[in-house]
């Protein structure tokens, strides 16, 4: 006899991240993993230098951030629940309204933690087909059986980068039975043009059944900290602040989110970095023979004629200290994602690719 897992569990592989390092470069630039190459705010880090007193437990209900989250995004404080990291907010709404014999529909090349997060509950992830790498809402909705509990939506997707409408969002939702919960996961939602990103609060107010999330990793900069939060229906909130962690958010998060949060001109300047460099690179690889598709996040997928043209762009822009992100995992082993970089990160990431087309065509006998 030895002790047994629930079912479900072993068939998950473990989540692996973004690699950050190389052998033989000292510093490269990783561009694996989306962080915003402009760090944190520097009221953040002023916030993290505060000295605190480490013996006293955390504010378990996030009081000050909570109210901050909703002041900036005109929300209802008490249906915002926090958690360690968004990745939390996902799993705990799998843990409360999953189980074995449900279904959850998520995109072809979605985010991994939604199919983790079902499969830790023995309900059954469903990969709907993409159309052009977007998701496809008449493709979601003729997925939709009795068992299916969850739709897992991500919009900007990572890590294909694009992104659906409102429109589209609002005819997903009312496709699905009323006790289907849409999770719309906003994770590069402060990338998007603020006047027309989709937001999905009204959603979230209207019905029971419709949930938004965000995090302080990406564009707030705040990875390391495992900070982010969910916008729910009143219920639903009640329901994860009964399974969540008492003190889920540590003290020093508590404090940086809520700095981050009062220095929106940071978000800003990422933005704008953002943009500026995603559609410099997007230019720059068209010029040397790549079709980059628009983006909606921080980040590009590069694609490749096969598998081991990826896998040779890989290694070959790791040795040259500039770290992609494989994507085998995500179904798409052609492509590479890129994470925009600082201007240096950029232009070594160009360059090498530049280098790498060059190598590949001289081999082949072209150009
Ligand atoms: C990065 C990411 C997240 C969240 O990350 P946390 O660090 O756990 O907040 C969530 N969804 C998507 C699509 C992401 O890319």
């Amino acid at each position: 006899m030895k002790p047994v897992p629930k079912q479900g569990i072993l068939d998950m592989p473990a989540y692996v991240g973004g690699r950050d390092a190389v052998k033989g470069v000292a510093e490269p630039y990783k561009m694996s993993a989306n962080e915003n190459p402009l760090g944190a705010s520097a009221h953040a880090c002023a916030a993290l230098e505060k000295p605190f007193d480490p013996s006293i437990y955390p504010d378990g209900h996030a009081t000050a951030l909570r109210m901050g989250l909703a002041e900036l995004n005109g929300l209802n404080a008490d249906n915002i629940v926090c958690g360690n990291g968004s990745d939390e907010i996902l799993q705990l709404l799998a843990q409360a309204y999953l189980g074995p014999g449900d279904e959850v529909l998520h995109t072809e090349h979605a985010f991994l933690i939604y199919k983790l997060a079902s499969r830790a509950t023995g309900a059954q992830p469903i990969a709907v087909p993409e159309t052009a790498l977007t998701a496809n809402v008449d493709t979601l909705l003729a997925a939709v059986t009795p068992a299916t509990r969850m739709v897992f939506l991500a919009n900007p997707n990572n890590p294909t980068g694009t992104m659906l409408a409102q429109d589209d969002i609002v005819r997903l939702h009312a496709g699905l039975g009323g006790d289907t919960i849409l999770v719309l996961d906003g994770a590069y939602a402060e990338y998007c043009d603020p006047q027309t990103y989709p937001a999905g609060f009204d959603l979230v107010e209207r019905h029971d059944n419709v949930v938004t999330t965000r995090t302080f990793s990406k564009a707030y900069g705040l990875a390391a900290l495992r900070l982010g939060w969910g916008y729910c229906p009143p219920d639903i909130a009640a329901v994860l602040n009964r399974l969540r962690g008492p003190f889920n958010i540590n003290q020093p998060a508590l404090a940086a989110g809520l700095a981050a949060l009062e220095d929106q001109a940071h978000i800003d300047t990422s933005r704008a970095h953002n943009t500026q460099w995603r559609e410099w690179l997007a230019q720059q690889l068209g010029g040397i023979g790549f079709s980059v598709r628009s983006s909606f996040a921080n980040f590009i997928l590069v694609e490749f004629e096969n598998g081991e043209q990826a896998a040779a762009a890989e290694a070959f822009l790791c040795a040259r200290g500039v770290i992609p992100r494989g994507l085998t995992a995500y179904g798409l082993p052609h492509a590479l994602r890129l994470s925009i970089g600082t201007e240096a990160a950029n232009r070594a990431a160009l360059s090498a690719l530049t280098d790498f087309v060059n190598q590949t065509d001289a081999a082949e006998g072209r150009g």
